[in-house]
């Protein structure tokens, strides 16, 4: 008998008929002997439209009432789920994330995990329930409810299976796995067999939806190896884990991109220690994740400064970041939502060269200007106008011959 932990995605909860499906497919893995929990987001798009809801009736609505509507979204779709395990005689609880032990900060709408206390689930395991957890949402110490931030039932799935020490996490959702790139923008796009955590970290961090980057290093870090499926079809899917054998052929493993993306410039800052720190303290004691970060070469001890952050966090951003500019003296600061990026990753560009070359060449012979350049050891990313984004992943999974196979 060993211990599954399993999230399903909103789409495969989307109807009464599909948790119906998901409650077989959970009853057929007990059936087995075996002890399960499983995670559920949010019905279809339900978490989108309590967003659409709250905003009608306030521009800013209070973090902590915004999470506790948005966390009602998981409460139904577990109670559904757990209810339809009841119909078809099996025994099951469902739990919300407070209930299941998920402790985190107060950082309403992305609040990081701080511990899971899995007693209460363990003891459910104990009594012979199928443990259903409310994906996506966890309690403070001063018991107010948080969510994660988007897409985060899978790190509520992740974190389960870590704490529960399960030998794996089984992610479900409406695509067959981790593509070679976006399927609906590059059709031979192919999901792969396996993926390394670092790989999968780098494409979850640029744009990958499939999913949630905090999971993934969560993964990582607690050896947990991930298996993303579909809930819809028989194929086998992809495993995320640790043991993928370092590419020795030239490879690009995947592309990512990401429209989610804002860019921000400080103009004309004065170049002298500290001012960096000055700009991204600010950023961070606000929660904010900043991105893609260039400083040119100064000019007459004045620089340019510029960053992407979220768009969604803009607003947020030029608050923190304006008056910050005039104290530095800098001499304005501007911002600009009409970019996108495009990344390729791979472990086999580790100390590798011509990977970038051919990655300009590729996107300079379809006119496609390039802003910014960023790189990590296994990753090179383009800031490119958000028009171009599609054209530049189509184009970049042909020169990596993604289409090819392993
Ligand atoms: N329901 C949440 C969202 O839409 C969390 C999730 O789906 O993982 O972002
Ligand atoms: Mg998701």
């Amino acid at each position: 008998m060993a211990l599954v932990v399993q999230k399903y995605g909103g789409s495969s909860v989307a109807d009464a008929d599909k948790i119906r499906n998901v409650a077989r497919r959970i009853a057929a893995v007990k059936d087995k002997g075996n002890d399960v929990v499983v995670t559920v987001s949010a019905m279809g798009n339900t978490t989108d439209e309590l967003i659409g809801l709250a905003y009608q009736l306030n521009e800013q609505p209070d973090g902590r009432e915004l999470d506790a509507l948005l966390s009602t979204g998981e409460v139904v779709s577990s109670t559904l789920l757990t209810m339809a395990l009841e119909a078809m005689g099996y025994e099951a609880i469902s739990l919300t994330g407070g209930q299941a032990g998920i402790r985190t900060d107060a950082t309403y709408r992305r609040a990081r995990i701080l511990k899971v206390e899995s007693k209460r689930v363990v003891k459910e395991l104990e009594k012979g329930n199928i443990v259903i957890v409310a994906g996506f949402q966890g309690i403070t110490e001063d018991m107010n409810v948080t969510t994660l931030g988007r897409g985060a039932s899978d790190t509520t799935a992740v974190a389960l299976a870590a704490s529960l020490e399960a030998e794996v996490c089984e992610i479900y959702t409406d695509v067959e796995g981790v593509y070679t790139a976006d399927p609906r923008i590059v059709p031979e796009a192919r999901p792969l067999a396996e993926i390394g955590y670092e790989e999968m970290l780098e494409l979850a961090s640029h744009g990958t939806k499939v999913m949630h980057s905090r999971a993934v290093e969560i993964g990582e870090l607690h050896h947990i190896p991930i298996l993303v499926a579909s809930s819809f079809t028989g194929k086998p899917g992809t495993l995320i884990h640790g043991g993928v054998s370092m590419e020795v052929r030239n490879k690009v493993r995947g592309i990512a991109h990401d429209l989610d993306v804002a860019k921000v410039t400080v103009v004309g800052v004065p170049d002298r220690p500290g001012i960096a720190a000055a700009i991204f303290e600010p950023l961070a004691a606000a929660s904010i994740s900043v991105d893609t970060i260039v400083q040119n070469a100064s000019i007459d001890n004045i620089t340019d400064l510029t960053f992407t952050v979220s768009r969604g966090q803009l607003d947020e951003v030029m608050e923190v970041i304006s008056p910050i500019a005039k104290e530095i003296g800098a001499r304005e600061c501007v911002s600009d939502s009409t970019q996108g990026k495009v990344s390729i990753v791979g472990t086999g560009m580790l100390n590798m060269p011509g990977f970038a070359a051919r990655m300009f060449s590729a996107l300079s012979e379809k006119g496609i200007n390039i802003q910014l350049i960023t790189t990590s050891e296994i990753r090179i990313t383009c800031i490119v106008d958000e028009g171009r984004v599609k054209d530049a992943v189509r184009v970049l999974h042909q020169a990596f011959e993604l289409d090819v196979g392993d």
